[in-house]
């Protein structure tokens, strides 16, 4: 397809986005209490791993996902690995997760030792395809099977869908669910929040995410006793006591500092605020698609309510996307393609996996577009 409509993409996108400015792709946005809250922390000295704020924004996390408990780490990798470990995932373990994901899904399955088995994604959902893998994991023979501990649940770009089908694979299977809900703060797939999807979630708050705290992660859980050891583990494993420094196993340098914290409670209190702004650019993006040939916006997965983190929009088979892509950039507007897939990594190329063939289809159309709260506002 050479007579792709590049100069009718860009008016789409202006059209959307109402402005002829150069746009980046995902800006953070600070106009609440960030300055009073980080100040505070400069002020009192409380910046880093103790403070009042990490005990707020905890709980703010965990109120807003309906969570028994949330613990707040020092990024969202860091909060990926800690599930993991908490999961019982070690060396010799393999870990089932979605070729088409961000390279910190695989990366923390490597921390553990561990190695990532990679699974074919489905078009609509763009998370695991659950009836796919179910009918791989079937013909497997029972000793690769028993090397497979836990799966690794991606919710891309805010989406969730078909928690079910993977629930049910989970439970057939015998495996842990580990969330990575990164992109998913603010998301619900049939009234539930990231954290009742498994036994743990992993959100991030790094700087391009929906909210940020500079650099930051968490894990959500409902289980008293791995928030607790996640709580442990992620501040040296180091024993409560007035002045002795005892550890009692090893422990990691995990936790979010003060600082940080103190920047999230003020973006959180803005939270819904973004999330209705990205729904109404979301929504200018599907009108202004509506003439556009050769090219769709990709819509959330039935049952979910998105947070609308990054847009997408889908191509058609064929389409020069690295061309699209130059041109893009060349009209000023900060556009990137999905993330080249996992099993295309060198330091992945060996591992265990399935079929790809619609990971690899969508790796090639899929392109993100400008999706910064403020592009969704009325100027
Ligand atoms: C951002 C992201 C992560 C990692 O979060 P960091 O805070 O950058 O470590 C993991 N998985 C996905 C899908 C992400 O988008």
């Amino acid at each position: 397809m050479t007579d792709f409509d590049t100069q009718a993409l860009i008016g789409a996108i202006r059209g959307a986005i109402r402005t002829d400015e150069p746009v980046y792709l995902h800006a953070p946005l600070f106009e609440g209490r960030e300055n009073e809250y980080v100040k505070d922390c400069i002020d009192t000295g409380w910046v880093s791993t103790a403070g009042a704020y990490v005990t707020k924004f905890e709980d703010m996390l965990a109120e807003r996902c309906g969570a028994a408990h949330a613990v707040a780490v020092v990024n969202g990798t860091a909060a990926l690995h800690m599930a993991l470990l908490l999961a019982g995932v070690g060396p010799g373990d393999e870990v089932l997760v979605p070729a088409m994901t961000f390279v910190a899904s695989a990366n923390a399955i490597s921390h553990c030792g561990a190695v990532p088995h990679f699974v074919e994604s489905a078009p609509d959902t763009l998370g695991i395809d659950a009836a796919k893998l179910r009918v791989y994991l079937a013909q497997m023979s029972s000793e690769d099977r028993a090397r497979i501990k836990a799966i690794v649940p991606v919710h891309v770009f805010g989406f969730i869908g078909d928690m079910e089908g993977l629930a049910a694979l989970a439970e057939e299977f015998g495996l842990v669910i580990v969330e990575d809900a990164a992109e998913a703060l603010g998301s619900t797939y049939k009234g539930k929040a990231p954290g009742h999807f498994g036994a743990m979630a992993a959100l991030s708050f790094n700087g391009n995410k929906i909210i940020t705290t500079g650099g930051g992660g968490a894990i959500l859980t409902q289980d008293p006793d791995l928030a607790a050891r996640a709580r442990h583990l992620t501040v040296t494993a180091k024993q409560p006591h007035p002045y002795e420094f005892i550890h009692d196993e090893v422990g990691y340098n995990y936790r979010m500092p003060n600082i940080n914290a103190a920047l999230g409670c003020a973006q959180m209190e803005k939270l819904d605020g973004f999330i209705d702004d990205k729904r109404a650019l979301y929504e200018r993006y599907m009108s202004a698609f509506g003439d556009v040939s050769d090219v769709e916006i990709i819509a959330p997965p039935e049952g979910c309510l998105s947070n609308y983190w990054l847009n997408a929009m889908r191509l058609d088979k064929g389409a020069p996307r690295d061309d699209i892509l130059e041109a893009l950039g060349n009209a000023g507007l900060h556009c990137r393609p999905i993330w080249r897939l996992m099993h295309r990594l060198p330091m992945y190329e060996a591992c265990p996996r399935m079929d790809l063939s619609v990971a690899e289809d969508l790796e090639a159309r899929i392109i993100n577009l400008p999706s910064s709260v403020v592009l969704g506002r009325d100027l």
